[in-house]
């Protein structure tokens, strides 16, 4: 498989660009998610020119607006050069399938970024950074998440299961859509979706049995929108169960009473808790991979992500 080109914070990658000189390197993207992707490293403040060591900036709530100011010399504004500099990124790395931002900056940071009055008293409400604010404006479907928050077993999980299936759609559909290609696509991902969220699973096969109705573009484009915005919703543990109960489905002619009771104590264990969804999951492939069906062999439910990543072994929480 090619690499997925990854779009990160560069300083994440352990180069010393940080406004002290330092660094944050992040041993799970250099040292296990490198064999998967190809980072695309963007510091963008150093991009603008502000060099390193540089002077600190943080978000300064001026208004109605977000502004990007320096500490020290709060009248040096940077948001306009941090805006322009998320465009040019954009504009350079198109195939981007993911990118991971450095948390706690007033570039980079996505997620509940601290930001201050002009008189330096903080605000109440939380921002994000200039750089990753735009960005995702551009760039609405594409799976973002912060470096510390991957150590989150969950939002890793989840967050790596829309950046492969970003890439899939991106190499397999999106540049010459047809009606086929796109049914074809969604008929490996209904697990999948179903176990992220069963409204979804519904209105993309309604959408999808209409397609003649409209141009092949905009339906891939809208089909994609349905389909990224389904998988932003965490697999839960009753929604992985509800699509395992669904697949057992097929088996009910196949097993003897001894598997049936196997394989529902493994389910039970899984809802309750108690074992991590790899456990149900590889006796319940065992038994559907001997039926020999090309549907299900070709469920992306299976291994969303590489299994060597080993992200089905932890007991996910679904309070994230
Ligand atoms: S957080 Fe962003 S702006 Fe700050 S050093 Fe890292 S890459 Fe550069």
């Amino acid at each position: 498989m090619n690499k997925i080109p990854l779009g990160v914070s560069q300083c994440l990658l352990g180069e010393q660009v940080r406004f002290d000189g330092g660094h944050k390197r992040n041993r799970y993207l250099t040292d296990v998610l490198s064999e998967y992707v190809e980072f695309r490293p963007v510091c963008p403040e150093v991009a603008i020119g502000l060099g390193v060591p540089r002077k600190p900036i943080r978000l300064v709530v001026m208004g109605d607006e977000t502004r990007v100011r320096s500490i020290e010399s709060p009248d040096l504004d940077f948001t306009a050069a941090l805006v322009a500099q998320a465009e040019l990124a954009v504009a350079h790395m198109p195939d981007i399938c993911g990118y991971v931002f450095m948390q706690k900056s007033p570039s980079c940071g996505v997620f509940g970024m601290k930001r201050y009055y002009p008189n330096g008293f903080s605000a109440d409400s939380a921002g994000r950074g200039a750089y990753a604010k735009r960005l995702i404006e551009l760039m609405p479907l594409l799976p973002v998440e912060e470096a510390g928050r991957l150590n989150d077993a969950g939002l890793r999980d989840n967050f790596l299961t829309r950046v492969f299936a970003y890439h899939d759609f991106k190499t397999h559909v999106a540049s010459a859509p047809t009606a086929k290609k796109l049914i074809d696509f969604y008929s490996r991902y209904k697990y999948q979706v179903m176990a992220h969220h069963v409204p979804s699973y519904f209105s993309i096969g309604r959408y999808l049995a209409n397609l003649s109705a409209r141009d092949i573009y905009t339906s891939s484009d809208e089909f994609f929108r349905l389909f990224m915005e389904a998988l932003a919703h965490h697999a839960t543990r009753k929604g992985n169960t509800n699509a395992i109960m669904h697949l057992r489905g097929y088996l009910k002619q196949h097993l003897d009473t001894r598997d049936k009771q196997e394989l529902s104590q493994l389910i039970e264990s899984y809802k309750a808790g108690r074992v991590p969804l790899v456990v149900p999951l590889t006796l319940l492939k065992h038994h559907l991979l001997k039926l020999d069906n090309p549907y299900l062999k070709a469920q992306t439910f299976w291994a969303p992500h590489p299994e060597p990543l080993g992200l089905r072994n932890h007991i996910i929480e679904d309070s994230q």
